[in-house]
């Protein structure tokens, strides 16, 4: 079946956060052009922590991104809420931006006091009313880290947001800040989460794939094999150190055009469901737009409207 294209629109959380222009505007409006081109919709996760944080250090690029999701929207693709809590943690230091801790991670432990998701959606939807589009529906946890759910999901149903795709079956985490568990997981097609008193959150998960150790091998040597696409976009992620054996242990990895080759993603075809593929702008290199084109050249376009079944 058709792939659905998300993309999580945000900067980076490492050392080097990345720069507005160069890291996601920039890369958006090259991804809009392609999708376009092949009159395909995708859904934009955008990061409204960053937004939210942004109301208050930089009201400038906050109003350049109001202007990028009102092209985004007029084309027919849709936003949905995505958040990052540790935005609560960045500081500017000498025009930099700087996340002091990660110990406030993880969405699903917020608080049950706190205001930060309610805030974070009212900042995102404020930012909407320059666009077409008028609602949120859908939430996606920052780094996937979205269970156990806690009071997340009812805070998230409370918004009006009644559909998650932050669960990745079969994948698993636990380097630190990064930490989810979704191994017993195994169901790719969108369930409810029943939230008690007759409410439920459809949980329409992200689509991953096993990779064994000789598939990763292979991989590692067409890579070292084939040209190379080096990344232009400035900034930089957090940086795990695995050792060797890890990085060539079986795994499960989350679909996605990013940085990623089209013969090195699964058959979508002989699925009986849509799979929901994460991409980042922020990740956009010559080798993501070559698969992305590949990806809309082979199913005659792609459309956001499966998401929302
Ligand atoms: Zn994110």
């Amino acid at each position: 079946m058709k792939p659905i294209l998300t993309f999580d629109y945000e900067l980076f959380f490492g050392p080097e956060a990345g720069d507005l222009q160069n890291t996601v505007l920039g890369p958006t409006e090259q991804l809009l052009k392609l999708l376009n081109e092949y009159k395909s919709t995708s859904v934009f996760f955008v990061d409204a922590s960053w937004l939210h944080w942004l109301s208050i250090h930089d009201n400038r690029s906050l109003k350049k991104i109001q202007c990028q999701l009102a092209e985004i929207t007029k084309y027919g693709h849709t936003i949905e809420l995505h958040v990052h809590p540790h935005w609560q943690d960045a500081k500017l230091i000498s025009g930099r931006i700087e996340f002091t801790t990660y110990e406030n991670f993880r969405c699903c432990d917020l608080p049950e006091n706190s205001s930060y998701l309610t805030d974070c959606t009212n900042i995102l939807l404020e930012t909407l009313s320059f666009t077409t589009q008028n609602t949120l529906t859908c939430f996606r946890a920052g780094g996937y880290c979205a269970y156990p759910h806690g009071i997340l999901f009812q805070t998230l149903y409370n918004l009006g947001i009644k559909r998650d795709s932050s669960f990745a079956p079969g994948a698993w985490n636990d380097q630190y800040p990064l930490k989810f568990d979704y191994r017993e997981l195994q169901e790719f097609k969108p369930f409810d989460i029943e939230l008690g008193d007759g409410v439920a959150i459809r949980e329409v998960p992200i689509f991953t794939y096993r990779l064994s150790t000789v598939q990763r091998l292979y991989q590692k040597a067409l890579r070292v094999a084939s040209e190379k696409h080096i990344s232009k976009i400035p900034g930089r992620g957090l940086v795990f150190n695995n050792s060797f054996t890890k990085k060539l242990r079986a795994t499960t990895k989350i679909a996605t055009p990013d940085n990623t080759k089209y013969n090195e993603l699964p058959n979508f075809e002989i699925l009986d469901f849509s799979p929901v593929l994460v991409g980042h702008p922020k990740n956009c290199n010559e080798t993501t737009l070559k698969t992305l084109r590949q990806i809309l050249t082979q199913y005659h376009g792609i459309s956001n409207e499966r998401f929302y079944e």
